[in-house]
Parts: structure tokens; sequence; C-alpha cells
């Protein structure tokens, strides 16, 4: 089996070995005449990864960070870097996700199978978590990718429970799986982000820390972390991977590996999103402010959701619709089939995804009562 620890430290491409050595040159009257810039912004990184993980675990030595472009490039990297150097055989991926996880481990990874794993009971408009269970325990090999929403699971709106998340680790870690958490909407779920990182927190604390058992150590983990949502950023393509080595491992050779991916795929990236989520986390006042905007964002999702819900119910729209409320984050799977969602669009021009899914932001106190009527109509 390949595994992190097998991989040898490569040399910098030169141009990012020049810069790291002007950086560590302590000379006053020193002259960069090198191009380019180390991959990704340092400032942006430790905060970034302070961000994510609290500053006691980002101190950790077995976490390496790299900028990407946004959370998308982040998961692109991790299935490029997971196909070419730990060749799984299996990547298990959560049944439904956002459609994009299909797409790129098609294109990055087509050496790697992918396999579904249960999540939505719409049954019972819950999480199956049995069925996820039963199928890691049943079907995934050692080395074998998970990917897990940390929070906000897109397009479900539901999330694991803290005991879940910790039977869920144990299974990975036993089994010996290689972790991808996909992290786009840090805050969106509770509005405080600390709360939202609760599940990379515990996973790392109880697999990746020198008291972990190394009988039952994951064979790696990734932190795809995206900033578009929780900085308004969208546009600006700002993210970051970070993988999580096993304690007695170094991530060094993975992380030479990885510099090097991103070396051949964007030279180096974006710096002025990058600096815009440094300078606010880096300022207690401006940093605060953005905690209370996260959280009023959050809050604003919730009270259209207690919305739509309440008029449903008060213009007696069929059915049960207890589980708009319930639902983390921004979307809501509304369980309306793909014929429903089809008629909502040719008859009342209103748009979501086939699947059912609709955005809470497209959603306000001018148009939630059309969106109901229309909803009760289509039924
Ligand atoms: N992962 C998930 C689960 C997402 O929902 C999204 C955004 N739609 C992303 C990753 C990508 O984030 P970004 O816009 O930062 O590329």
């Amino acid at each position: 089996l390949k595994n992190l620890g097998n991989l040898p430290v490569i040399p910098l491409p030169e141009s990012f070995a020049l810069t790291a050595a002007y950086s560590d040159d302590p000379f006053p009257n020193k002259v960069n005449l090198g191009q380019g810039v180390y991959p990704g912004d340092s400032k942006f990184l430790t905060k970034a990864r302070e961000l994510l993980f609290g500053p006691q675990i980002a101190s950790s030595e077995n976490i390496a960070s790299l900028q990407t472009v946004a959370g998308t490039g982040a998961n692109h990297l991790a299935a490029i870097f997971c196909a070419r150097k730990l060749c799984p055989k299996n990547v298990f991926i959560s049944d439904p996700t956002w459609d994009n996880h299909h797409l790129i481990w098609k294109e990055a990874a087509p050496n790697v199978t992918q396999k579904l794993y249960p999540y939505y009971d719409p049954s019972t408009r819950r999480l199956n978590f049995e069925g996820m269970l039963a199928k890691l325990e049943s079907s995934a090999e050692e080395n074998d990718v998970v990917i897990l929403h940390a929070c906000a699971h897109n397009p479900t709106g539901i999330d694991p429970t803290r005991e879940q998340w910790k039977k869920i680790a144990e299974v990975v870690g036993r089994k010996k799986l290689f972790v991808v958490f996909d992290c786009a909407y840090q805050g969106f779920a509770s509005g405080h982000a600390d709360a939202d990182a609760w599940a990379i927190r515990e996973f790392y604390s109880m697999l990746f820390t020198e008291s972990s058992s190394s009988s039952s150590t994951p064979a790696g983990m990734f932190v795809c972390q995206s900033l578009s949502k929780n900085f308004g950023l969208y546009g600006e393509r700002i993210g970051a991977l970070h993988l999580i080595t096993p304690s007695s491992t170094s991530p060094e050779g993975a992380r030479a590996h990885l510099v090097q991916l991103v070396r051949a795929e964007i030279s180096c990236p974006s710096l002025f999103g990058a600096r815009i989520v440094h300078t606010v986390l880096d300022d207690a006042e401006l940093r605060s402010k953005w905690q209370e905007d996260v959280r009023i964002m959050a809050l604003r999702i919730k009270s259209i959701r207690a919305l739509l819900k309440s008029e449903l119910e008060r213009i007696g729209a069929q059915g049960d619709w207890c589980h708009i409320e319930q639902q983390i984050g921004m979307f809501s799977f509304t369980g309306l089939s793909s014929a429903q969602v089809q008629e909502l669009r040719e008859k009342h021009h209103i748009y979501m995804l086939s699947n059912g899914r609709m955005s809470l932001s497209g959603l306000n106190e001018s148009n939630v009562v059309y969106v109901a009527r229309a909803i009760k109509d289509v039924l």
C-alpha cells in the first residue's frame, strides 16, 4: 500500500526555493532578483488554518497547508494528490452530494472508483446514519478515501450529531481510511465558526494526536477550506487545502509533492482575497465585526426557513414541512420531485435544482408568499 510516510521529500521548484531562502535570510540589505512567490500568502494560510482548527491544533507539526483556487481547487488538488500518490481503490461519496464531487473525482482521479454511501433517507427526511456506517464497514478498504461534509451538508442541510461524528471517526480510524473533509460553509450552520469546525477538530483530537492509538489511525486527512461564502469572496476564489498526517509521520514529503502539483496547475495563487481574509482575521475589531456578520447571516437563513414553513402551513400546503426548519445551512432539501421542480419553473418562473434543493439565500420577505403558493400549486 502506498502511504503518506513513503513519499520522499522532493526539492522545491527553483523559484519557490529561491523565495523561501530569501524570506528566511536575515541580512538587512538582501535583494530578491528571483521571481515568484511561495505557494500561498503565508499570513493568510496561518489565519485560515487557525480559523479552521483553532489556534492550538493549528500550531501542530503534522499539518501542512497550501493556498488553493477556492474550495473547488482544494477538492481538485486533494483528488489529484490521492489519485497519483496514494492510489486508493475507492472514493466514498455521500448520496446525495455537491454534484461537483463526482465531476472532480471523475476528471482528476479516473483510476479511483466512485462509490456512494447512503446519507439521506427520503422516507424520514433524516440522516441514514446506520446505512452510512454499514456501507463504510462493509465496503471500504484500507487507504480508501471518504469525503465528509464538515458542516451544512450540501444539498440536504442535514449534519451528523456530535455522537454520530465520533462513531464515524472511530470507523475511519479502525479501517485506516483517508478522510477528505469538505468545509465550504464554516459559520453558516450555527452562525459560529468554531462550532461549525467541531467535527474537524474532533477528528484531529481523536485520530491524529500522539495520544491516538496507532492501531486506529487513518491513512491521513485533508481539509478543503472554502472562504468564498463566509467571507463574501466568491469571485476571488480563495481557499486552502490542509493535509494532516498520522502523528508519527512528517507531512514534509507529501507537502513537497503538493507544492509541485500547485506549481504545475496554477504557479501561484491569487493575493487580493487572501490579503482581505488575513487583514480581517488579524485585527480584533474587524474580526469581531466579521463574526457578527456571519452570525446575522446564519440567523437570517434560519428566520427565512421559519417563514417559509409557517407560510406553507398557513395556506394549507399538503404535507409536513418541519424539515425545512430542521435542516442546516444555506440549502433546503425540499422533498419536491423533479417534475414538481420543472412545473415550478414553467408555470411560476421559480428556479431550483431538479433534486429539489432550494437555496434559501434567494428567498426573502417579499417573495416567500409567492413561492409558498406556487409550491402548494404544484404538489
Ligand atoms: N464544496 C461544497 C460542498 C460546496 O457546496 C461548494 C460550493 N458550492 C464548494 C465545495 C466550492 O466552494 P468554492 O466556491 O470556494 O469553490
